[in-house]
């Protein structure tokens, strides 16, 4: 399988490149990012022939299908640390459990990994994987990861202490959980360093995009002998690992006894930079019987915009700050992805570029239509998703509020009485304060004490690894203005 530009070729990069290259060198001509060239047609056989397989023997087949040029023991190595997530053991592992929330919905809990969020569904195997290939060319890679929090921690756990690779996170200060923030700061491996901005998340991820593309600082890093990747979501190396759970819980369904194999569901979730439903996406037109895709928001809700009118717009707009900060995105970097598959690599410049110039686009008609046949949207309001967080713990559910955001789209979206599945992105421990303020109506709390008020109200323990945060030494206490962040990594590397 070969991976092409989503804004076409310059001429002087390569026209197509392998699963490696893309992975290890994510940037391309005009800013465009990889995207398969085509994708396998697994079908119903694909399916029936893993309903009695579990994740990782069904993950395998899936990258199989994908012809990737990475060697099977470095596969199994990266499929292995599924191993480590809750419930699991070399024996039976399901790393992402569906639970059933009401008749027709369905929650998949992809939270159940070391970081307790779903980014670790992609970055514990993708790690395994980019540290292999760097090791077997002899070249050392630096991973810039711009994080709205759970990025970085997910980043920092697969890649501590793996050989050449050196990893640098950027978080918006204060725009993180007090336990994201601690997950980040007390790394304490050599390989890693983790830098605060001033700024929100949006700001950390345009300074990252720009060194990306920085000829001076990639001439410093050349000089050093470094290449540079990335570990966001643009990196097709984590979409790999994130389409196979949508698999993975459609096949739950089935084993269930809650449908038959071949009927339809919606998809519905939680979206920021688009990498889960992305992932869908990919799945769907990979053969897996999909209804539509249904797209929560929160009240930065430029994807609902997107999907209902077909107008991406960035004027007047600035991202506002909400109890799912994960989601408090304006530039859904993975909708790239879709406009190429959908519309090709020439119009998805011609959009890309007027986004970046006029800080917006508008689709023709016969394009929403297009889009409007795969997805739907709707946004969920902080309110809104407290009132979910707490009829849903009524019901005898405890969720966050990135899970809680898509009850609204569930409400909204679906115009058959299909089942549903709903993602679930992370543990509650994360965002404690919020779920804590939904269920006891106390307000101002602590990460800390809201653990501990959640934990009392649910009759369930605060899970040791969260715990122990609190009480680790800081050993990452940088926080900077945006233009020092080049000097702080120039300094990391020397
Ligand atoms: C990253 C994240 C999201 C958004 O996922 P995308 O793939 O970027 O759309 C949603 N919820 C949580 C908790 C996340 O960490």
């Amino acid at each position: 399988m070969k991976f092409i530009e989503t804004r076409g070729n310059d001429g002087v990069s390569p026209e197509s490149v392998t699963f490696s290259e893309a992975i290890l060198k994510p940037m391309s001509s005009f800013g465009g990012i990889y995207s398969p060239e085509s994708l396998p047609d697994l079908g119903m056989a694909f399916l029936e022939k893993h309903l009695a397989s579990d994740y990782k023997t069904m993950a395998r087949d899936v990258l199989d299908a994908f012809e990737i040029d990475i060697e099977p023991s470095v596969i199994d190595e990266a499929l292995n640390l599924y191993d480590r997530f809750d419930d699991c053991s070399p024996e039976s592992c399901n790393p992402a459990p569906l639970v059933k929330v009401k008749d027709d919905l369905f929650v998949s809990e992809l939270y159940h990994g070391p970081t307790r969020a779903f980014k670790d569904m992609a970055l514990q195997p993708f790690g395994v994987v980019l540290s292999a290939l760097a090791k077997q060319r002899n070249e050392n890679y630096l991973i810039m990861a711009a994080t709205s929090g759970d990025t970085g921690p997910a980043a920092l756990e697969t890649f501590k202490n793996r050989e050449n690779v050196r990893v640098v996170c950027l978080y918006p200060e204060g725009g993180t959980s007090d336990v994201q923030r601690l997950q980040m700061v007390t790394e304490d491996a050599e390989n890693l360093k983790v830098i605060g901005i001033r700024g929100v998340f949006d700001d950390a991820q345009t300074a990252l995009k720009s060194l990306l593309g920085s000829e001076a600082f990639n001439a410093k890093l050349k000089e050093k002998h470094i290449y540079l990747s990335a570990a966001n979501s643009v990196n097709f190396g984590r979409i790999i690992f994130q389409l196979i759970y949508h698999i993975h819980s459609y096949l739950e369904l089935v084993r269930q006894n809650e449908i038959s194999l071949g009927d339809k569901v919606y998809l519905d979730v939680p979206s920021g930079n688009f990498g889960n439903a992305l992932g869908g996406y990919y799945a769907l037109k990979m053969g897996l019987p999909v209804e539509k895709i249904l797209i929560a928001s929160n009240r930065n809700n430029i994807l609902t915009h997107l999907i209902r009118e077909g107008a991406y717009d960035l004027r007047d707009s600035s991202v506002v700050t909400t109890t799912s900060p994960a989601m408090d995105i304006l530039k859904s970097s993975n909708i790239e992805r879709i406009l190429f598959d959908l519309f090709g690599a020439q119009r998805t410049k011609e959009l890309m570029q007027q986004l970046d110039t006029e800080k917006h686009y508008q689709l023709g008609e016969s394009e929403l239509a297009r889009l409007q046949t795969i997805f739907k949207a709707d946004y969920c309001t902080d309110e809104e998703g407290k009132r979910y967080i707490q009829q849903t713990f009524e019901d005898g559910y405890l969720m966050d509020p990135h899970t809680a955001t898509c009850f609204k789209v569930y409400e909204t979206g679906r115009d058959k009485p299909l089942k549903t599945i709903a993602y679930s992105t992370a543990e509650w421990t994360k965002f404690s304060p919020t779920i804590a303020n939904a269920l006891t109506g106390e307000t101002g709390a602590s990460d800390l004490d809201a653990l501990k008020a959640i934990a009392a109200k649910a009759n369930i323990d605060i899970p040791e690894q969260i715990n122990a945060l609190f009480s680790k030494p800081i050993t990452q206490d940088v926080v900077v203005d945006k233009d020092r962040i080049e000097d702080e990594i120039i300094a990391f590397l020397a």
